[in-house]
């Protein structure tokens, strides 16, 4: 039993009155569910233009001069059939006025920030309204410092203050305020970092987040027909898989929650009744799962493999090789070392900006024998906290690539043993996606 729940439903889950019309109906469903953050209305259909791209749209007529009405009115008429269709008293016509005259007054609401937090604003406005609840606007809670970084413990202090004063709350997502009383936003999705900040605030039991998706997918869809999805999975599992291209959350949503220990649980607006991903610290004791919990992989890598005959004779070859990538702003993704070798793996497109460069600072520096540069890799990550106690598991995964037909090109196993990550040439990637998945998962 949760006491205390924040919820926060993304765009899709308030793109119009009869989507805004299934949120309530799961909020009121749970009286732990205290405080929402609401998205701006996101796609109704896929050809659809989200509200904050309209209102980036209108920023970027008034920088150069156009007229912008147009954009306003159709904004307008949006929300307009929001609160027509929701039958709730709102005069949308005078808080579009508002922002049409700060617009046009003051440099302190002339930036794109101001214009698109709007957005959220409005929504969580109009949502409070429907609810019958408070709107707690979050230019009052969420602090940035000078620097642009979140003010984390005024803003966890003050949002925690705030909101214990409200039995509810509505608080519009993506924005907060700067030290001179200016808009900053986070960047787009940010409305599941203030979802975050503001459980960790209330210090809530729960975070749900309320999106069209019942849960984090173990493979991308687009690769693997109908993936399975994962219900549970740890902190550091998603962080792997997100970083090797996974996406459900915003990547700043999860540090608030998992300083304080608060699980996330990914949910279906659409679809109420499926339980969704829950992301906690550790896994449930009772909960059975395979040893692979997810795959997911990215293209657009390239080797450089620096070949020397006593290399590892030589204290700091790796160490200087490494600084001329960071040097040159390239940081590395991985790093596969033999006797006489060391491979760095690096994101193709960065390289390539700095090619000659790094080229000639590891010739005059480090005199190698050879220098390969492998292009078009693919890198896929093979991620489970089961993995460390399951023999055979690296014999597993290459008996099913070399079973496809596959040729590994790179290993990496992390020194967590939570994943192993295998580089093959990008043209095998979606049939080493499936092999794995068949083999690994399903
Ligand atoms: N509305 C913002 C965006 O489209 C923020 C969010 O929805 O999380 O990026």
């Amino acid at each position: 039993m949760n006491n205390l729940v924040v919820a926060k439903f993304g765009g899709t889950s308030l793109a119009d009155a009869s989507q805004i019309k299934k949120a309530a109906s799961i909020i009121k469903a749970d009286v732990s569910r205290k405080y929402v953050v609401a998205s701006a209305p996101g796609k109704r259909f896929s050809d659809d233009i989200k509200i904050t791209d309209m209102l980036y749209k209108c920023h970027k007529k008034f920088l150069s001069g156009e007229d912008f009405n147009d954009v306003l009115e159709k904004i307008s008429e949006r929300y307009g059939k929001i609160i027509e269709e929701l039958g709730i008293d709102f005069d949308i016509k005078s808080e579009i006025e508002t922002i049409k005259q700060n617009l046009t007054s003051s440099e302190k609401f002339q930036t794109p920030d101001y214009l698109a937090s709007r957005g959220e604003y409005l929504n969580s406005k109009i949502i409070a309204k429907f609810l019958g609840w408070t709107f707690a606007d979050a230019s009052e809670m969420i602090f940035f410092n000078e620097n642009g970084t979140l003010n984390e413990e005024k803003t966890f202090y003050v949002t925690g203050e705030k909101l214990k004063a409200l039995d509810c709350a509505v608080i519009p997502g993506f924005y907060g305020v700067m030290p001179d009383g200016s808009i900053k936003t986070f960047s787009r999705g940010g409305s599941d970092v203030t979802g975050s900040i503001v459980a960790r605030s209330v210090k809530a039991d729960l975070y749900e987040n309320w999106t069209d998706v019942s849960g984090m997918l173990s493979a991308d869809p687009r690769i693997v027909k109908n993936p399975s999805v994962i219900n549970f999975i740890t902190y550091t599992e998603l962080r792997e898989l997100s970083y090797m291209g996974a996406s459900v959350l915003h990547e700043d949503a999860v540090f608030p929650v998992r300083k304080a220990g608060i699980p996330i649980n990914i949910r279906n607006t659409n679809s109420p009744d499926d339980k969704g991903t829950l992301i906690s610290a550790s896994l449930p004791k009772d909960i059975k799962r395979s040893a692979v919990t997810g795959i997911a992989g990215r293209k657009g890598f390239c080797s450089i493999r620096v070949e020397k005959s006593m290399m590892n004779g030589e204290t700091g070859f790796g160490a200087k090789l490494l600084y001329i990538f960071a040097k040159n702003d390239v940081p590395f993704e991985h790093c596969p070392t033999g006797i006489d070798t060391i491979s760095v793996i690096v994101n193709s497109a960065l390289f390539d900006s700095k090619r000659e460069e790094i080229l000639r600072e590891i010739k005059n520096s480090l005199e190698p024998d050879f220098i390969t540069i492998e292009k078009n890799l693919a890198a896929i990550a093979v991620v489970g906290e089961g993995m460390v106690n399951s023999k055979g598991m690296a014999a597993k995964i290459f008996t099913s690539l070399a079973n496809a037909g596959i040729n590994i090109r790179m290993i990496d196993q992390g020194s967590d043993e939570l994943n192993i990550i295998v580089g093959i040439d990008e043209a095998d990637y979606e049939a080493a996606i499936n092999a794995l998945y068949s083999d690994m998962i399903k």
